[in-house]
């Protein structure tokens, strides 16, 4: 008899190409495709909300229609389903809730998040032959489903032995709100979880599926270890460590379809490891575009980033100055934090010819800096895996990391006796490491361009595609299935 295939949930607020507002986006709507196939069947659930293009919303199905309980509430859900690119991804309505503009960053979001998780675990009821054996949920806005997965349906046949992997993409948002929705919303009042998800004077969601996911991953392993001490984890640290035994990193994948310098069409000219000619004219044309001088001999160093402090931007707006007066160019690409747009227009102001600043969101632009530059700074304070650095080395273009999170373990540093390496980096989170970072990388650059172009090799060679993490999701759902 053929074995049955594993079934997953993944569960997420958002996923390409429906909902994206960051990088768990991007995640949710790439990954469950490569990990379907003979051994498992993952489906992703998803809020149906009024921001999904309508040429799906046109083609979705109903399902069925059931009433969700939440604490004294009675509200309806309905399901719909649409096959999407070979994945069956699950939407979940209610138009009180989800017809809105944006997906978070409303008044009621913890009412919204507790109706999506209990509609989630409602809706398996109603859904043809797929009782899953694992849910997988992602960040703050999945993490009730653990929780009341144990505390409101431990007790129904159907649900029993249904694992939980709690995946966290960003530590930053928790789902911190007053504890008074613990007995009106959450309906946990009173209840073994009640102290579980209680921090001070507040309710903690993550906290409480950090409590009683069966797994937890992070994106990345060395940020699954920084997350375990007090400077990295957020206040949840020491819950960190004592479940550190649950905890572990795989870092995320890059989608090589779009990342692909012999294919991509956004950029001026193509080329490959074996023939970079085609780098060297994206390099001239981006140098033109952005008003610096043309030239080749001088090294172009771009940033595409959030312009905040996690991205280590009080270092780069610290030693620029210091650094232009050099012989090199800075194009940074990218929003953010007022005072860094204003530093940079400041620098693009002061150095004509050498320093740039498209403070604006562009994907377009994007493409053509990754292509154009011949390094790509990322001096981040914290970085759960990070996606840049990953694109960057696709397009031969060395990354500068701090030695922090997925930077750490996607990068290795330059070591000059044995030619190894992939880029350059640098440990402590102090300006004028990351000035003599950068500075040996130009030196590089302009003193021996075979060592340069032989590290261009290995970046690109190296293989961050989602194959490579999705093995890894599929022995952790293999292992933990196998717990019984
Ligand atoms: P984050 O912490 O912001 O998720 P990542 O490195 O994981 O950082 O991902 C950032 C993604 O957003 C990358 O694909 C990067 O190319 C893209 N990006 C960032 N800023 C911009 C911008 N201003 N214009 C276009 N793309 C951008």
């Amino acid at each position: 008899m053929p074995k049955r295939k594993k079934r997953i949930l993944f569960a997420a607020f958002e996923a390409v190409p429906f909902i994206k507002t960051g990088g768990l986006g991007d995640v949710a709507g790439v990954l469950p495709g490569v990990l379907n196939g003979k051994d498992f069947d993952v489906r992703v659930v998803l809020p149906k909300l009024s921001s999904i293009p309508k040429q799906y919303t046109d083609k979705m199905q109903y399902v069925a229609s059931l009433t969700v309980p939440l604490s004294w509430r009675k509200q309806y859900c309905g399901i719909e389903v649409l096959k999407h690119n070979g994945v069956t991804y699950y939407f979940l309505d209610n138009e009180y809730y989800f017809r809105r503009e944006r997906a978070y960053g409303y008044g009621d979001d913890c009412e919204r998040i507790a109706f999506f998780s209990k509609a989630i675990l409602e809706c398996l009821q109603f859904l043809p032959d797929f009782i899953p054996d694992l849910i997988h949920c992602n960040d703050w806005h999945t993490a009730l489903v653990p929780v009341f997965l144990h505390e409101h349906y431990g007790h129904l046949a159907q649900y029993r032995g249904i694992k939980t992997i709690f995946t966290i993409h960003n530590l930053k948002f928790q789902g911190l709100f007053t504890r008074a929705y613990l007995w009106d919303v959450l309906g946990l009042g009173g209840t073994p979880a009640e102290p579980q998800i209680t921090q001070g004077d507040a309710i903690n969601l993550m906290r409480g599926a950090v409590c009683y996911a069966d797994w937890l991953t992070t994106v990345s392993p060395t940020y699954a270890q920084e997350i375990c001490t007090g400077y990295y984890g957020e206040q949840l640290d020491g819950l960190f460590r004592s479940r550190h035994e649950r905890l572990s990193g795989i870092l995320n994948g890059i989608d090589y379809k779009e990342y692909n310098p012999e294919t991509d069409s956004m950029i001026p000219a193509t080329y490959s490891q074996a023939d970079m000619s085609g780098k060297a004219a994206c390099k001239a044309a981006l140098q033109e575009e952005l008003g610096l001088e043309v030239n080749p001999e001088i090294p172009l160093i771009c940033m595409i980033s959030r312009l905040t402090e996690q991205k280590g931007m009080d270092l780069l707006v610290f030693i620029l100055d210091e650094f232009l007066h050099g012989n090199a160019q800075v194009a940074v690409l990218g929003t953010g934090d007022d005072r860094y747009e204003h530093d940079m227009r400041h620098f693009a102001a002061t150095f004509p010819g050498k320093c740039a600043a498209s403070l604006r969101f562009d994907s377009a632009l994007s493409h053509r800096f990754y292509a154009g530059a011949d390094l790509l700074l990322m001096p981040s304070q914290f970085e759960p895996c990070g996606l840049s650095q990953m694109i960057a080395m696709r397009y031969g273009t060395l990354p500068i990391v701090r030695e922090t999170g997925g930077l750490k373990d996607t990068v290795i540093p330059y070591n000059q006796y044995t030619g190894e390496g992939t880029g350059f980096s640098f440990a402590n989170y102090n300006a004028h490491e990351l000035l003599f970072t950068m500075q040996t990388a130009c030196r590089l650059f302009s003193e021996n361009p075979e060592a340069f172009a032989q590290l261009q090799k290995q970046a690109m060679e190296a293989d961050f595609s989602w194959a490579v993490s999705a093995e890894q999701y599929k022995e952790l759902y293999l292992n933990l299935l196998a717990k019984g």
